[in-house]
C-alpha cells in the first residue's frame, strides 16, 4: 500500500509509551532514557518506510522491544530490538549504533542482521533440525536468539497483511525453525503461541472449523470445569496444601497434534479436562499429588516426575491423569511458582534484568547461569553429560554449518577444511578434490569454513589425496580416509617397485626371474618376520631391504656366482611416494642418474653428477643404477634462474616464451633488481632434457635476457 500524507504524519506520532511504561516497571530511569534515544535514532532510520499493513515501519521493532521487556530483558536486549532492522534496511551504520550506544548493543544488532541474511528453503525434517542448530550457533549469544524469536512472533500476529502464499511460506518456516528453538529454550508461552499462528496461517481451513468447534464444546465444558474445580480445591484444603488451582484451556495446534499423534477424534481430544495447580514448594508438589489421587482414581502409566527427572529444556513439574467424575480423563500439571516462571519463559528467566547486577560485560555468562541451574536440576536424571552436549552444540558452537551446492546443511567440527567437506559428501569426492569454491569465489582447499558458507568442491578425474591435508583436515573421517588412501597407494607402489627391483638383482646373478618357484620363496619366509612374499617385495620397495640380499637368500647357496654390478632399473617418474626425485639436482629425463637406497622411504633419485651423493658412491649397498624409461609423458619440475636487462614488461615477455614451449610455470620469484639487472627464478615443467632445452632456446631469443641457468645445486 503506497503511504499517503496521514500516514507519514502518524509515524511522526507514533509513541514509545507502552514500552516506556513496561520497562519503566523494573528499568532504571537512566536505562530508560538511553532506550528513548534508541527509539528516536530508529523512528528517524526508518521514516518513511511502511508496512505491508501500511503502518510505519517503526511499530514493527517498537513492538518487539516491547515483547522483550514484558521478558525483561536487559538494556542493550531492548536497544537492539528497536534497531534490529536499521542496519539491513537504512543508511543507519553498525559503527554509529557502537558509537551512540555502545559495543554490545551493535554486537546484537548484528547478530540479528546476520540471522535475517540465511535462507533456509528445503523441506526436509532432517535439514531443519541442521537449520536450527545453525541459526543457534550463529547467534553466539542467546539475546540474539531472543531478539529473533520477538522479532518472528511479532511478523505472525502481523502476518495477516501477507499475501496467503507468503503466508504458508512464512507459517512453515515458523513451525520448522523458531517454534522448536523457543521450545528448546523453555520459552513455552512463545512456543504455543508461534504454535497456534503457525497452524492458523498453514492449515487456514483446519483452524477455522477447529476453532468453530472449540467455541461450540465450550458452553458444555463450563459446567464441568467448575464441578471439578470446586472438587479439587476442596480435596487440597482438606489435605493442607495452599494451592492456585486454574483449568487449562487446550491451544488449538495442540489439540490438532495430539489428533494427529494418537489418531483421536476431537471429541475425544476436547474430553480431555486439564488443570494446573501452583504450589510454594516441592514437598507441596508431592502432597497436592497425593491428595488428588484420592479425590479420583489415577490412570495407570500416565504418572511422570519431571521434577526428579526434568525435561532437557529445564522444565520441571509433576503429570497425572486421573478418570474424572463422567469418566473423562482429567490431566494434572503440579509445580511450584518458580518452575512455572521457568516453565513459561525459560532461559529468557535468566535473563530477568536486576538492576544490583554486575556489569553485563561477560555476554555468555547469564547463559552460563542457565546451563549451570539447567544441569543442577539435571544431575539426578544421570544424562546429564549427554544433555549438556546436546545443549552446547546449540549454544556454544563446537561446529560449524555450512551448505552444499543445493542448499542441504552439513554440520561439521569447527575448524573444518572444504577437504573435510568433501570427505564428508562422499569418499571419492574427498579423494578427487583438487579445488574449492566457497561462496562462489575459488579458496584454497585449507581454509577454515564459516557458518553459513556455501561450499562446492571441484574434483578431477585423476586427482589423489595430498600427504599434507593431513596437517589441516579437522574430522577423523577425512583424516582416516587419506591415511587409508596414502597407505594403500604406498603399498602397491613398494611392492610394484621391490619386485623390479628384485628382478633385476636376480638377471644380474644370471638367475631368470620366473625360475624361482614356490618352494623357494618358502624357504625364504621360514623364520622371517615378513609372512607374505608381498611384504618382502614391499620392503625392498621402501629400501627396508636390499634386492640383492633378497636374491641370494632365493637361492641354493651353491647357484650363487660370485657377480659384481648390476643391470640398471628403468624410473618412469610416476612411480609416486617410493621413488622421489631429489630437490638438489632435480634430475629430469635425460639426466644420467643414480638411485640412492633410503632405510624405509624407497629411492631417491639424484643425477649422477650432484654433489649431495658423493658420499654414497663409495658403499655399493646404499646405491642403485637407474635409467628413465623412455617418454613416460609425465612433467617434471626443473629450476631455472634468469638474468634480464630491467624493462617494463620483460616478466610478461618471458612468462609467454615459456607457454609458447608448451612448459608450464610452477613458480616464479624475483630478487630485487640492482638497477639494470633482474634475478628471475622459476620453476618450470618438462618432459625431458630436450624439452628443457628447446624451452632455454625460446628464452635466449628474448633481447632482455643476459643469462640463463639450470639452477642444480
Ligand atoms: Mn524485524
Amino acid at each position: 500500500m503506497p503511504p499517503t500524507t496521514a500516514q507519514a504524519l502518524v509515524s511522526q506520532t507514533v509513541s514509545p509509551s507502552t514500552l516506556i511504561d513496561v520497562a519503566a516497571t523494573y528499568l532504571r530511569p537512566e536505562d530508560i532514557e538511553q532506550i528513548e534515544q534508541a527509539f528516536a535514532l530508529a523512528a528517524r532510520s526508518h521514516q518513511g518506510q511502511y508496512r505491508k499493513s501500511g503502518e510505519p515501519y517503526i511499530t514493527h521493532p517498537l513492538s518487539v522491544a516491547t515483547i522483550l521487556a514484558e521478558w525483561h530483558l536487559d538494556p542493550q536486549a531492548l536497544m537492539a530490538a528497536l534497531l534490529h532492522d536499521t542496519v539491513e534496511d537504512t543508511s543507519t551504520t553498525s559503527v554509529q549504533i557502537a558509537q551512540q550506544f555502545g559495543k554490545s548493543v551493535s554486537d546484537l544488532v548484528d547478530g540479528v542482521s546476520k540471522l535475517d541474511r540465511l535462507e533456509f528453503q528445503t523441506e526436509q525434517q532432517a535439514q531443519a533440525e541442521n537449520f536450527r542448530k545453525m541459526l543457534l550457533a550463529m547467534a553466539r549469544d542467546v539475546r540474539v536468539i531472543l531478539i529473533k524469536l520477538a522479532d518472528r512472533l511479532h511478523n505472525m500476529r502481523t502476518l495477516d497483511a501477507m499475501e496467503a502464499g507468503k503466508q504458508r511460506r512464512i507459517a512453515r518456516e515458523t513451525l520448522d525453525i523458531y517454534s522448536p528453538i523457543a521450545n528448546r529454550l523453555g520459552l513455552h508461552s512463545v512456543f504455543q503461541e508461534l504454535q497456534d499462528l503457525g497452524f492458523r496461517y498453514l492449515f487456514p481451513n483446519r483452524y477455522q472449523v477447529l476453532t468453530k468447534a472449540i467455541r461450540a464444546a465450550r458452553g458444555n465444558r463450563r459446567e464441568v470445569v467448575g464441578k471439578i474445580l470446586t472438587a479439587i480445591n476442596q480435596r487440597l484444603t482438606s489435605f493442607g496444601v495452599e494451592a492456585q488451582v486454574s483449568g487449562r484451556e487446550k491451544h488449538l495446534s495442540s489439540i490438532y497434534n495430539k489428533m494427529l499423534d494418537k489418531s483421536l477424534s476431537f471429541s475425544q481430544v476436547l474430553d480431555i479436562y486439564g488443570f494446573r495447580i501452583l504450589v510454594k514448594d516441592v514437598a507441596a508438589c508431592y502432597l497436592a499429588l497425593g491428595a488428588l489421587h484420592t479425590l479420583y482414581k489415577p490412570i495407570p502409566g500416565k504418572f511422570k516426575d519431571y521434577i526428579a527427572i526434568p525435561k532437557a529444556n529445564g522444565y520441571q513439574s509433576l503429570h497425572t491423569t486421573l478418570f474424572g467424575p463422567f469418566g473423562t480423563p482429567i490431566e494434572i500439571q503440579i509445580r511450584t511458582h518458580e518452575m512455572h516462571k521457568i516453565a513459561e519463559a525459560g532461559v529468557a528467566s535468566h535473563w530477568l534484568y536486576k538492576s544490583s547486577d554486575t556489569p553485563l560485560s561477560d555476554v555468555q555468562q547469564k547463559t552460563h547461569q542457565w546451563l549451570q541451574s539447567l544441569l543442577e536440576i539435571q544431575t539426578e536424571s544421570g544424562d546429564a553429560v549427554e544433555f549438556l552436549e546436546h545443549l552446547k552444540v546449540d549454544l556454544f558452537p563446537d561446529e560449524v554449518y555450512v551448505f552444499t551446492p543445493k542448499g542441504n546443511i552439513k554440520s561439521l567440527p569447527k575448524g573444518s577444511t572444504p577437504v573435510d567437506f568433501a570427505y564428508d559428501v562422499h569418499t571419492d569426492i574427498g579423494n578427487r578434490c583438487v579445488a574449492a569454491k566457497i561462496n562462489n569465489e575459488l579458496a584454497p582447499l585449507r581454509t577454515v569454513l564459516s557458518n553459513g558458507d556455501r561450499v562446492e568442491i571441484i574434483t578431477e578425474e585423476n586427482a589423489a589425496p595430498n600427504p599434507a591435508w593431513l596437517n589441516y583436515v579437522a574430522t577423523a573421517k577425512a583424516r582416516s580416509k587419506i591415511r587409508h588412501y596414502l597407505r594403500t597407494m604406498l603399498r602397491d607402489e613398494s611392492v610394484a617397485l621391490g619386485e623390479r627391483l628384485l628382478n633385476q638383482a636376480l638377471r644380474a646373478l644370471k638367475v631368470n626371474p620366473a625360475d624361482i618357484g614356490e618352494s623357494q620363496w618358502e624357504q625364504l619366509l621360514k623364520g622371517d618376520r615378513c609372512k607374505t612374499r608381498e611384504e618382502v617385495l614391499a620392503e625392498i620397495g621402501l629400501g627396508r631391504r636390499l634386492n640383492i640380499v633378497v636374491a641370494r637368500g632365493l637361492l641354493p647357496r651353491s647357484d650363487l656366482q660370485s657377480q659384481d654390478g648390476q643391470g640398471s632399473i628403468t624410473i618412469r617418474g610416476s612411480e609416486g611416494i617410493a621413488v622421489q626425485f631429489a630437490h638438489c639436482c632435480r634430475p629430469i629425463p635425460g639426466d644420467p642418474i643414480i638411485g640412492i637406497i633410503r632405510k624405509g622411504q624407497g629411492l631417491l633419485i639424484h643425477t649422477q653428477d650432484c654433489r649431495a651423493i658423493r658420499q654414497f658412491r663409495s658403499d655399493p649397498d646404499k646405491w642403485v643404477d637407474v635409467e628413465w624409461e623412455n617418454d613416460s609423458g609425465k612433467l617434471f619440475d626443473v629450476a631455472i634462474k634468469l638474468m634480464v636487462v630491467n624493462r617494463r614488461g620483460v616478466l610478461a615477455t618471458v612468462a609467454s616464451a615459456i607457454a609458447d614451449a608448451q612448459s608450464n610455470i610452477d613458480s616464479v620469484s624475483i630478487t630485487k633488481p640492482d638497477g639494470t639487472y633482474t634475478e628471475i627464478n622459476f620453476t618450470v615443467q618438462v618432459r625431458d632434457r630436450s624439452h628443457l632445452a628447446n624451452l632455454l632456446h625460446h628464452l635466449r631469443e628474448i633481447p632482455e635476457v643476459v643469462r640463463i641457468t639450470r639452477v642444480q645445486s
